[in-house]
């Protein structure tokens, strides 16, 4: 550690819990994520830091920092945003006292979170054991296992040979799903029908785990048919303490990535939820989980829910859980990995409760009507949808802003609040409405399709809804 003399430590019953207050943060990230982390810095009072890359030279996170430094000279864009040493060299030439990775980029690479300690910079987020053990899906599954929390059958290790997959789809019966051991994203998982299919489907999910996460591994997992995606929220400090923020809803998904997402989970049975966020609770004090990050389960249509994995990481969905909370997810991080107990930051679990109803819907620059097409270009129009309920969190969202094609295609998180999940929806589909956005193609169309649906509003979606509503894309 290069910087020792900066700890106070503290002793919290039988263990020494280190204590530094940060002046200054540094986000390795781009886009409206690190904007929303420099708000939570800025109102903690502390020094907020950018990283940008050459082709981010304009973007505003670069200018909503107090301070940014370029990194990745030469690099392709998102190269930028993955060079440790240059990330970490800038980090203690500038005195940063802690980084806050995001989502992507960085934020599940336990080397990162390694390299930082190394330096004697305080990463914001799990150690890198832990998020090394969650960041591998099988790894992650045998904890959960361990911990005694239902998962859904599935091979017991990585495999590498179709014959292996066979087997499983014969012992277990199909459907079944292939899944990149290392996978994210919604990407590198397959599912698979038929017996005499999978032999084939194994030999193409593996070399596409190879080339997308460098390490073909896949496992197999029984298909759950018709399940919903619920989700907890877990925050844990130094000191042993972990509490959870209740669950969000993310079934609405097209190609397994989430579309809209909910807070609380709407029609979910009380002693379902119960079980889930004990589940959740109990994996994470099993693992010893510190910060933020979210325990993710499938329910079945009797109600039955399996672990499948755990993001060591915040989400791009954590603003629901704030909006019903009311808890700043992004400072609480902040204050635990400054080792503040949880029961200082008046986040004991009874403290902790649900109001209302809020739901997020990811606003891209994408064209429906050409299957999702990222789009580019000058916005030459921008106006939002505002009023009573509405937050948007966005970096690149307004009149004469370049939309490069370099990064995801994210404009604003739409995000609507109210007293019941009924009307949230109502308000989120007339913010939508207000929208008018000229010169790039978004989502627009297809997010009100969505909204609007029957089945949304009585919310009764699983997550077959997209894929089984084609006039959802009209
Ligand atoms: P990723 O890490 O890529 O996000 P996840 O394991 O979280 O992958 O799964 C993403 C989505 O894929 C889930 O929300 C669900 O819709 C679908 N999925 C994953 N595993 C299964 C399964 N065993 N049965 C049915 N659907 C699944």
């Amino acid at each position: 550690c290069l910087r020792p003399h900066l700890w106070t430590q503290l002793r919290h019953g039988s263990s020494v819990v280190k204590r530094r207050e940060f002046n200054k943060v540094m986000v390795a990230n781009r886009g409206e994520i690190a904007i929303r982390v420099f708000r939570a810095l800025t109102e903690l009072n502390k020094t907020s830091v950018a990283i940008y890359s050459e082709q981010d030279k304009h973007s505003m996170h670069r200018l909503k920092a107090d301070e940014a430094y370029l990194v990745g000279k030469g690099l392709p864009p998102v190269a930028a945003y993955l060079t440790i040493e240059q990330i970490i060299d800038t980090a203690l030439k500038n005195n940063i006292d802690a980084i806050h990775p995001g989502y992507g980029f960085l934020s599940e690479r336990a080397d990162f979170a390694q390299a930082c300690e190394n330096a004697g910079i305080v990463f914001i987020g799990p150690s890198p054991d832990v998020m090394a053990r969650m960041g591998d899906k099988v790894a992650a599954r045998q904890a959960a296992i361990e911990a005694g929390v239902q998962v859904v059958p599935g091979t017991s290790g990585p495999i590498s040979t179709a014959d292996e997959a066979v087997e499983f789809a014969k012992t277990y019966g199909t459907p079944i799903i292939l899944k990149a051991a290392y996978g994210g994203g919604g990407r590198g998982m397959r599912r698979v029908d038929k017996i005499e299919d999978v032999e084939e489907a194994f030999r193409r999910a593996y070399s596409e785990a190879q080339s997308a996460f460098g390490d073909g591994s896949l496992f197999v997992e029984k298909f759950v048919e018709r399940p919903r995606h619920i989700e907890v929220q877990l925050l844990g400090d130094h000191h042993g303490n972990i509490v959870h923020l209740y669950e969000r809803d993310c079934s609405v998904q097209r190609r397994h990535q989430k579309v809209v997402e909910i807070a609380p989970a709407p029609a979910l049975p009380p002693g379902v939820r119960e079980k889930i966020l004990d589940d959740a609770i109990r994996l994470a004090k099993h693992v010893g989980y510190q910060n933020a990050g979210t325990v993710e389960f499938l329910v079945d249509q009797k109600g039955h829910h399996y672990f499948i994995e755990v993001n060591a990481r915040l989400q791009v969905e954590h603003t629901v859980t704030e909006e019903v909370t009311g808890v700043d997810l992004v400072q609480a991080q902040i204050r635990v990995a400054e080792g503040k107990a949880l029961e200082d930051l008046k986040l004991k679990q009874s403290t902790i409760q649900v109001n209302g109803a809020a739901i997020q819907c990811r606003l891209t620059t994408e064209d429906p009507a050409r299957g999702f097409q990222p789009d580019s270009g000058r916005i030459e129009v921008f106006r939002s949808g505002e009023g009573m309920g509405i937050r948007l969190d966005s970096a690149s969202a307004y009149a004469g802003s370049v939309i490069t094609p370099h990064y995801d295609s994210l404009l604003v998180k739409v995000i609507a609040s109210a007293r019941s999940h009924h009307n949230a929806a109502a308000k989120l589909i007339r913010a939508l409405k207000e929208f008018r956005i000229r010169g790039v193609k978004t989502n627009i169309p297809f997010l009100l399709n969505v909204l609007q649906h029957q089945s949304f509003t009585d919310a009764a979606v699983d997550t077959y809804f997209i894929d089984e509503h084609p006039e959802l894309f009209a």
